[in-house]
């Protein structure tokens, strides 16, 4: 009787232990910036396992069988989309994954390179996030993604998201009082690829990058040529360096032109815990800190 009862005791701790992480929603976010958009929201309830993770290039990113693993495990995998992840479909299929794939940039007009007289191939730019507007709606995408997998937690997904698009609220009026500090004729930059296009609308800072808005294709003799000439003429006032791109190209073109390197803006792609960007409120922070600290001084 008194060892049945051990055992009884025993099972049922063994049936608790585990049923809290068990319990968890299992996600998939395919790169670090919108992995911490779902935790923001998923909150205590989710678990956020991140694809490309930390100064990781999602252009040219290839899978691995570990990460066909994650994803055939997964209940819902959030991607960017708008032609993010070239290497998805693929990832899909092979993994035989029944998990809801969640395109978080739903509903985003998308910008085209081709539209503009600026360098860069014509594709669609994925680089949506950039915008603090549009990472809004990634939350509320996400937001109602979670609901859908997991009803029971409606309520906490809800409170999450609200609480964190006040915080987005707050962050684009500072980036917009900063930028209205910074002179027009002095609000033109160099970056080393296309990434910033949706910044340049919501803010009316000029980006121009000899790479596209991919960082596949190398940049040309040509662009670089004239971006070299653009520099001299237009008076830009400094160039940045990224984290997930070769620094030699956007240092190569400061060396000729004179023009100031302004430091290092994140992308497409957060930091580790001790860099400057581990969370995306903290990317954009970090970018219009060091913009205005070049575009000021
Ligand atoms: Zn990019």
């Amino acid at each position: 009787m008194f060892a049945r009862r051990i055992a009884f005791i025993l099972l049922a701790l063994v049936a608790a232990a585990p049923a809290a992480a068990q319990d968890k929603l299992r996600t998939i976010a395919s790169f670090s910036i919108l992995g911490d958009l779902v935790k923001k929201v998923g909150g205590a309830r989710v678990e956020v396992a991140t694809l490309i993770g930390p100064n990781g290039n999602a252009h040219v990113y290839e899978p691995s069988p570990a990460d066909s693993r994650r994803v055939a495990d997964a209940k819902v995998v959030f991607v960017n989309g708008l032609g993010f992840e070239g290497w998805l479909g693929r990832l899909v299929k092979a993994s035989g994954t029944r998990a809801a794939i969640v395109v978080a940039s739903t509903g985003i007009g998308p910008r085209s390179s081709a539209s503009e007289t600026r360098l860069g191939d014509d594709k669609t730019d994925p680089h949506a996030w950039q915008s603090v507007a549009n990472a809004k709606r990634y939350v509320a995408n996400i937001r109602d993604a979670l609901i859908k997998a997991d009803p029971a937690g409606e309520g906490v997904y809800k409170a999450n998201a609200a609480a964190y698009q006040a915080k987005l609220d707050a962050l684009d009026r500072e980036v917009r009082e900063v930028v209205a500090g910074i002179a027009p004729d002095r609000r033109r930059v160099i970056t080393s690829h296309n990434a910033f296009g949706y910044f340049q609308d919501d803010y009316g800072i000029e980006f121009t990058a000899p790479q596209g808005v991919s960082t596949e294709a190398e940049a040309s003799a040509k662009d670089v040529a004239a971006i070299i000439r653009q520099i001299r003429t237009q008076k830009i006032a400094a160039v940045f360096l990224e984290n997930v791109t070769d620094p030699r190209l956007v240092q190569q073109i400061a060396n000729e032109t004179g023009a100031k390197v302004g430091g290092v803006l994140y992308s497409d792609a957060l930091t580790d815990a001790t860099g400057d960007a581990p969370t995306y409120i903290d990317l954009i922070r970090h970018n219009f800190k060091q913009l205005a600290g070049a575009l000021l001084s």
